[in-house]
């Protein structure tokens, strides 16, 4: 058997350790991306129901400003027909123009009152389809978050596991052999041993050359180098 196996079988733990952290930070990252949008949403819809609330009490307002209005004007145009109407023509012209006035203001309040339920029935959909959508964030970040938890322990387990089998294949290499992969493995960025791929090296993608291939091939238990990244090449039955 190849006594540099293990070499790539120690490789190959600490690889999957990196395989799953990357997966751990993109599955934080689509957490938090869900739970922000979730948050998001959330606060869109209570300002809009803040907004629909406010728009809700104008209108309460502008409708009783107007009966308020109404009720007084109803109270002049009595008054002049009354006994006690004025009796000099320009008392009489300032009590019309009066009533006038308020004619025209109640007017304005209508047409304002008008615009404002307009406005409240246009934003109550809108508040309508944004509750909507928050439902659907809910649901989402819920799914998301049953996900982020099971899978986050199943990476841990699995990187405990790695770390074991990291302690394990440590153990059946000789001191000597470790010694080299350790030094491969800082120099190669994490990646100290690699394999012959169609003749290239599977580290840098380097064309090994027919020498270095001929002496792997003949010399499978002794220290091979990456003619260009220098990392440690081992053949393996794949
Ligand atoms: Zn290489």
């Amino acid at each position: 058997m190849n006594k540099l196996k293990n070499l790539y079988n120690l490789q190959f733990q600490f690889d999957k350790i990196g395989l799953l952290k990357k997966e751990e930070q993109e599955i934080k990252r689509n957490y938090s991306i869900i739970e922000n949008g979730t948050k998001k949403k959330y606060s869109e819809w209570k300002q809009l129901k803040i907004k629909v609330k406010n728009m809700k009490a104008q209108l309460t307002e502008k409708e009783l400003e107007f009966r308020t209005l109404d009720e007084k004007r109803i109270a002049y145009e009595k008054n002049l027909y009354s006994d006690y109407a004025p009796k000099t023509p320009k008392e009489l012209q300032e009590l019309q123009q009066k009533i006038e006035n308020m004619k025209l203001s109640n007017q304005n309040i209508e047409e304002i009152t008008v615009d404002l339920i307009n406005d409240v029935e246009k934003e109550e959909l809108n508040l309508s389809n944004l509750e909507e959508q928050f439902g659907r964030c809910k649901e989402d970040f819920k799914k998301e978050k049953a996900f982020f938890v099971s899978r986050m322990y199943q990476i841990e387990k699995e990187t405990k596991e790695a770390s074991e089998k990291i302690k394990y294949f440590r153990s059946l290499i000789p001191q000597e052999l470790l010694d080299e992969f350790d030094i491969a493995f800082s120099r190669g960025q994490k990646t100290g041993v690699v394999r012959v791929v169609s003749g290239n090296c599977s580290g840098c993608r380097t064309v090994l050359s027919e020498r270095l291939l001929d002496s792997i091939r003949k010399q499978p238990n002794s220290l091979h180098y990456c003619e260009n990244c220098s990392r440690i090449i081992v053949i393996t039955d794949d």
